[in-house]
């Protein structure tokens, strides 16, 4: 209990210090560093939530994955802010991968995800040891609350770099250009492109909240007996931090020191 209680306030000292840097100070530095050691942090908080850190290794693999994730999340954001949005958010769900995998047990390759609207698929590679099935897949209901409430402010959806996007006539508030709610991109009608790449940044943070994220309602990667399934049911993503970010922290900062506009703001050049 101790234990879980220290892991839950790293958790929630690295969540805070990460908005210190102000909105247009904040450098390339930082946030590539805010990725690797947040990333890293959490992976580490997250073997540990999930009882998967019993040795000094297990650490050390978890926090070595987990920068290296962050690194790869980093590097994702690049490539959507850049307009490269499909490889962009391969990179980034490659990166949730090797973090879902180093947290479970499993070596970082072992399987491949990729989130698609209400499901994310898995898939077993050679590197996978006893699975479960070829294919699983999980939901959460964070998902399906960010495509209610997506295109609840929408008029239209389109396909836009692979990805499922909306279109909105009117802006939420004044002088908003558009939003994310968890990986669905909405930009307003007529605004640049530059709009739709910033929240692709977010997309991909929201990715990056769900590897996160300890899970406590999956099942585990591999079979204790009979044959793999090709398809079967992983189970439910809780996505706490996912949650809690799009419920409260958004609310608690101020809107210049917030994190992941910081981050947004400094990774797209607006037009
Ligand atoms: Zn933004």
């Amino acid at each position: 209990m101790v234990k879980k209680t220290m892991v839950i306030a790293v958790l929630l000292i690295a969540w805070l210090v990460m908005p210190s840097a102000r909105l247009l100070a904040v450098s390339e530095k930082t946030v590539v560093l805010g990725n690797v050691v947040g990333s890293g942090v959490t992976t580490l908080a997250r073997g540990l939530l999930q009882g998967r850190v019993h040795s000094f290794k297990d650490a050390v693999k978890c926090l070595g994955y987990g920068m290296a994730s962050g690194y790869g999340f980093y590097q994702a954001k690049k490539q959507v802010a850049a307009g490269r949005t499909f490889s962009g958010i391969l990179l980034a769900n490659l990166s949730a991968s090797v973090i879902d995998n180093v947290t479970s047990g499993e070596g970082p390759l072992s399987y491949l995800g990729f989130t698609l609207p209400l499901v994310r698929l898995e898939v077993a590679t050679p590197f996978a040891k006893r699975p479960r099935a070829l294919v699983s897949f999980t939901v959460s209901p964070r998902d399906a609350i960010s495509l209610a409430l997506a295109i609840s402010k929408a008029d239209r959806a389109s396909l836009r770099g692979g990805m499922l996007s909306f279109e909105a006539d009117e802006p939420l508030a004044e002088n908003v250009r558009g939003w994310a709610h968890g990986i669905f991109p909405t930009v307003v009608a007529g605004k640049p492109e530059s709009v739709f790449r910033h929240e692709m940044v977010h997309v991909v943070q929201s990715l990056q909240l769900m590897a996160a994220s300890p899970e406590p309602f999956l099942k585990s990667y591999r079979r204790d007996e009979g044959k793999m399934k090709l398809l079967d049911f992983g189970g439910v993503r809780a996505q706490v931090l996912g949650l809690a970010n799009d419920l409260t922290l958004a609310k608690l900062q101020t809107y210049d020191k917030y994190w992941r506009e910081a981050e947004a703001y400094s990774l797209v050049v607006s037009q």
